[in-house]
């Protein structure tokens, strides 16, 4: 009779290989965690838009994110209230954020970059950025605690950067990196006219592509990040308040969970390590945190996949011909 050894081996292997993939199939969907934060409150384009417009895409982003249980943090342009007959209803626009049980953040009253404006002017934008969110927070027994920088632009040079920090730390803040960013800010842009032109098949393309890319955004910070933190930290994804994000802000999060994703709150991604590594990043232009880190430790990002050409000359074409949308509509 032949021995069953081989064969018990074998099944043993199996077993064992079988067993391995689950597992760290398993443990790898666990470890991704992910911050959602919506930057350019109450709108990205609220100059252009009514403020009935932004109510309706505001409860429809809000409604999407609490029925899923994704914890946000919004981050406000109050110069974007003060719109004549309209500061009312947009200042209600921020208040049902707080209503929906999120949070919200200050990200400078007008926009403005630390890279292109004095540290005090900076500095006075920033203060002049915390009165309407502060009162709306505080009838709510909550703090403002989050900055955000606009543009990305944390300063040119070492001491600014520094100096600004100091500053935000005196205020009571903590600033809010990222390191996912799709620039979904740029496909916003082009759906909201393509939205107002109802032109449906070009809305369907422009989700395609922003879908697209931002899964292969994530893959690409997913590699950078196992290379500079030497793991996948708690990830921070940047999104802007729009139209594009209210109508179709769930595919993108199946995307992500797809990925093996939850969601949590930013104040549990920033107990994160991987936020205290060293971070000497200047620069003139803005960019995220893994990049931060790996520049810092003298590594160059490389292998970023290529933003999608077409959106690029198509938000272009708008630009020349309408003046409607810009292509420098910020971060
Ligand atoms: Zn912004």
């Amino acid at each position: 009779m032949r021995s069953l050894r081989p064969f018990i081996v074998l099944v043993f292997v199996f077993a064992f290989c079988f067993l391995n993939t689950c597992l760290s199939g398993q443990s790898a969907k666990l470890d991704r965690q992910v911050a959602v934060t919506i930057d350019d409150l109450p709108a990205g384009m609220a100059d252009r838009l009514p403020a009935a417009d932004i109510t309706a895409l505001t409860t429809k982003l809000l409604t999407t994110l609490r029925d899923q249980k994704v914890p946000v943090v919004g981050f406000v342009n109050e110069k974007k209230l003060y719109k004549p007959g309209e500061a009312d209803e947009r200042i209600k626009c921020l208040q049902l954020w707080l209503d929906y049980g999120f949070e919200l953040g200050n990200h400078t009253f007008s926009h403005m970059s630390l890279n292109q404006n004095g540290l005090k002017a900076w500095e006075d934008d920033v203060i002049q950025g915390e009165n309407v969110t502060r009162m709306l927070l505080a009838q709510k027994k909550m703090k403002l605690r989050y900055f955000r920088h606009p543009y990305l632009d944390t300063g040119r040079d070492l001491g600014t950067r520094r100096e600004a920090e100091r500053f935000l730390v005196e205020r009571g803040y903590r600033v809010a990196p990222i390191t996912l960013d799709g620039w979904d800010w740029m496909f916003a842009g082009l759906y909201e006219d393509a939205k107002k032109r109802n032109d449906a098949a070009l809305q369907q393309q422009i989700v395609k592509e922003y879908l697209a890319y931002h899964d292969a955004v994530f893959a690409y910070t997913e590699q950078l990040s196992t290379k500079v933190v030497g793991y996948e930290p708690k990830q921070i994804l940047l999104l802007h308040a729009s139209n594009l994000e209210a109508d179709h802000i769930g595919e993108l999060l199946d995307v992500l969970r797809k990925r093996g994703y939850r969601f949590i709150p930013l104040e549990d991604a920033l107990g994160d390590t991987a936020y205290s590594l060293p971070d000497t990043y200047v620069g003139e232009e803005g960019t995220g945190w893994i990049d931060h880190w790996a520049i810092s430790q003298g590594k160059i990002p490389q292998g970023a996949p290529p933003f999608p050409q077409w959106v690029i000359d198509r938000t272009k074409e708008l630009h020349l011909s309408t003046g409607q949308v810009s292509a420098q509509t910020p971060n």
